[in-house]
């Protein structure tokens, strides 16, 4: 089947709700397993064929009874309606485009299950093995990081429950192969994609890319400040798009079709390179809109203030998503000198809650803000990955 009729597939609606979706690429046919992977979230679990007759797992779903429960019924259904050899021996390796609870929490069971090889970045290989570890020390980061953006301090508790990054929730496991990005397992070709999180990663395969939570066909990927997490912020993860729309163009350029890239939630993206322009787009628009607020408002602002006038639909126990997403535009505002923080003299340990406003010196300045940073080159930029 060709990347078209592998696409008219996927465009027919009544594939979209399936547990289970054949995904015919180049390489080979593979599997998309849909999963309850957060109580408010569908996530997917892919499976490829390698050309030993085994198959690589990415992402393992968040672990708790209906996730597992989504992913082995995929598996039965991949065995009794497509392929009567499947069998869960047969996975060799499982591999994680990152470490968030709803990729990686399903690790223990699926590898107490198949045995595979644990695969995930090495940036993120201690959230799998050590998770209540890495749980207790981030949680008192992102304590701080809630004190200084203006939660007062009786309900930072109850923003760090409605975020679940809490020690206890998931069984950590152990990884086999920590990777940096630049590897090859049987088909696939990791390639370093952080911003979404520190070491995420996505796996071109065929005329596939796996592209994890870095693009979503439909909505932007939470972001998160670099201060409470290294590698992400805007700028990194305005360049990782960047750097799949550059594998994109250069694939089709080389190979004369299409590289579609099949996000962990959502539906495929058949075109990646508008899709990354649409994307820049929307993060241009949220960031002037965030601007636009310190502008009009000439009161300084918290970001717990400014939570309500840019967010007023938000979801309860949303309020860490919402503050990490303002608390990196913000980040990125105060590196490009856009916003001035307001009587600096009375922060103090005790009284963190910073207060911004607008410099309007600068205003000239804030328009076009990623147009700015799309320009901006990282530290040993390339991009001869294909
Ligand atoms: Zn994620
Ligand atoms: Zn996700």
């Amino acid at each position: 089947m060709n990347s078209e009729e592998s696409q008219a597939l996927f465009e027919e609606d009544s594939w979209k709700d399936r547990a289970v979706c054949p995904i015919k690429t180049t390489y080979g046919v593979g599997y998309r397993i849909k999963a309850r992977v957060l109580p408010y979230l569908i996530g997917f679990v892919y499976l490829v064929p390698t050309s030993d007759s085994e198959w690589i797992m990415i992402d393992s779903g968040c672990g708790d009874e209906d996730s597992n429960a989504d992913v082995e019924n995929g598996f039965r259904i991949i065995r009794e309606e497509y392929d009567h050899s499947f069998k869960l021996e047969t996975i060799s390796h499982l591999c994680l485009t990152h470490a968030h609870v709803d990729h990686a929490g399903g690790v223990y069971e699926f590898k107490r299950q198949t045995n595979a090889i644990t695969a995930v970045h090495a940036f993120e290989s201690r959230l799998v093995e050590s998770y209540d570890e890495v749980a207790r020390v981030e949680n008192c980061r992102y304590a701080r990081f809630l004190l200084e953006s203006g939660v007062p301090p009786e309900s930072v508790e109850a923003v760090l429950d409605g975020f679940g990054f809490r020690p206890g929730r998931l069984q950590s496991a152990a990884i086999d192969a920590p990777l940096y990005g630049w590897e090859k397992i049987g088909p696939l070709q990791a390639v370093y994609l952080p911003g979404h999180s520190s070491g995420h990663l996505a796996f071109l395969c065929g005329n596939a890319i796996f592209s994890g939570d870095l693009l979503l066909s439909k909505t932007l990927s939470q972001i998160w400040p670099a201060r409470i997490t290294p590698q992400t912020g805007v700028l990194n993860y305005v360049h990782s798009l960047l750097k799949l729309k550059t594998i994109a163009l250069r694939y089709e350029e080389l190979h004369g079709r299409k590289l579609t890239a099949f996000p962990a939630h959502e539906e495929p993206i058949f075109d990646v390179p508008a899709r990354v322009d649409k994307a820049l787009r929307g993060m241009e628009r949220r960031n002037n809109r965030l601007l636009n607020l310190f502008r009009e408002d000439a009161s300084p602002m918290t970001l717990w203030e400014i939570l309500p006038k840019m967010y007023w639909s938000g979801r309860p126990n949303r309020e860490f998503f919402a503050l990490s997403d303002i608390g990196s535009r913000v980040e990125l505002f105060l590196q490009l000198n856009l916003l001035r923080v307001v009587d600096s003299e009375r922060l103090s340990s005790s009284n963190p809650a910073i207060r911004y406003r607008f410099s309007f010196a600068n205003a000239e300045a804030a328009k076009n803000t990623i147009k700015q940073i799309v320009g901006m080159r990282l530290p040993g930029d390339q991009s001869n990955l294909i």
